[in-house]
């Protein structure tokens, strides 16, 4: 097989298009080029478009802040907007029910004192107890919208609000969401909102993005940051179309093109696109005998990004073979992470994927769990992909 059959289907990075893949093979320009401050200024004016936009209701839209690009994933985002919104002393509520809620709480371990509210991983939180964790003197409340280590949708709107009721600043990640489905800033009360290259923008690893909104912006503190992710540092040079220290020339092209594909499809329909591919893969998994994991509970829904898949009994106890007869066809997907890992699998529609490759998605999945036993209906799963593909 060519190069340009293999099919990424791992929840980031996500496969890139050949307008991405071109942006980046052109001669390097000095950061401190206006040829490099036209491309910033391209980059963030789409990203502000990504993070405002990001919802099938074109009437919304919201309100004014500051996208900024950071070198580095979105780890680093996460920590830099904790970071310069808590001292030592500071109290952070971190909801965690998923690996990246718990890279929340990690990060806030080291900035501040971290209070979690936890659920098991894949389970709903319990809105009671966030409630009786947030306090007036909680200073930030960190939440993960679209939690990729078990495709679930946490609800960002119930917990803004508890947020705002105290006064506590709302941070959230929405790396596998924005760009990709809704994500409403102010309707659900989000100050910072974060997102990464690789995700549902569809852009190369290697860098990420915060929307600072501007009611927060007085309250960031670079100086307790660390030095590399001085936001206040960050905004100011933002002001001139520029990063304080060498920008990332080659991904920041390459993210400009990206969310400038975004703008040409437009938000609304790309969330469209996105809640249909996510159904085809989800009951073209379960129309073949599959079972979803998680079970829904609560106020949480399943993600319209990344689909998650409970591993066969058999396939459970020795997943390998699997894995290898997916691969085998040129495709690749993810198992599950940390304690998940060998029960389920995940498999991601963010970015810009054709119909077809989520059909071949569906049915590599199929053919490689039968090739290790399992009794699958391969084609009861693509027909029922291929009919909510076709429906709208
Ligand atoms: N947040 C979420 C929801 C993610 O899915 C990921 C990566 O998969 C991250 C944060 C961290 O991204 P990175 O490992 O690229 O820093």
């Amino acid at each position: 097989m060519s190069e340009d059959d293999f099919l990424l289907l791992n929840p980031g990075p996500v496969p890139l298009t050949d307008r991405v893949r071109r942006a980046m093979d052109r001669p390097m320009v000095s950061h401190r080029s206006a040829d490099f401050e036209a491309v910033y200024e391209r980059a963030q004016e789409g990203l502000d478009y990504v993070f405002t936009r990001s919802t099938i209701d074109e009437t919304r839209t919201s309100e004014a802040g500051t996208s900024l690009l950071l070198n580095g994933t979105a780890t680093m985002a996460m920590e830099a907007a904790v970071a310069n919104l808590v001292d030592p002393d500071d109290e952070v509520v971190a909801l965690v029910n998923g690996k990246f809620g718990r890279r929340f709480a990690r990060i806030a371990d080291r900035h501040a004192r971290c209070r979690r509210v936890e659920a098991d991983w894949g389970d709903s939180f319990d809105l009671d107890a966030v409630e009786a964790a947030v306090s007036d003197d909680t200073a930030v409340v960190t939440l993960v919208h679209n939690e990729t280590s078990t495709g679930l949708l946490n609800p960002v709107a119930a917990v803004g609000e508890i947020a705002d009721a105290h006064d506590a600043a709302f941070v959230v990640d929405g790396v596998t969401s924005i760009g990709g489905d809704e994500f409403r800033i102010d309707d659900w009360g989000v100050d910072v909102a974060i997102t990464d290259a690789q995700k549902a923008i569809a852009a190369p690893p290697g860098i990420s993005a915060v929307y600072v909104t501007d009611r927060i912006e007085g309250a960031l503190d670079g100086d307790g940051a660390p030095f590399y992710e001085d936001l206040d540092w960050h905004l100011r040079k933002a002001a001139d179309n520029q990063t304080p220290f060498t920008s990332a020339v080659p991904l920041v092209r390459a993210l400009a093109e990206a969310v400038d594909q975004i703008v040409e499809e437009g938000l609304p329909h790309r969330i469209r696109r996105h809640r249909r591919q996510a159904r085809a893969f989800g009951d073209g998994f379960t129309a073949m005998g599959l079972e979803r994991f998680p079970t829904l509970s609560g106020p949480t829904d399943l993600s319209n990004t990344v689909t998650a898949i409970d591993l066969p009994e058999d396939v459970a106890a020795d997943p390998d073979p699997f894995f290898d007869a997916v691969a085998a066809r040129d495709v690749s997907i993810s198992g599950g992470q940390a304690h998940l890992a060998g029960q389920i699998f995940r498999v991601s529609n963010m970015g810009n994927l054709t119909d077809e490759q989520v059909l071949r998605g569906v049915e590599t999945v199929g053919e490689a769990l039968r090739d290790v036993g399992v009794r699958v209906d391969v084609d009861a799963g693509c027909n029922t992909a291929r009919d909510v593909l076709n429906k709208d």
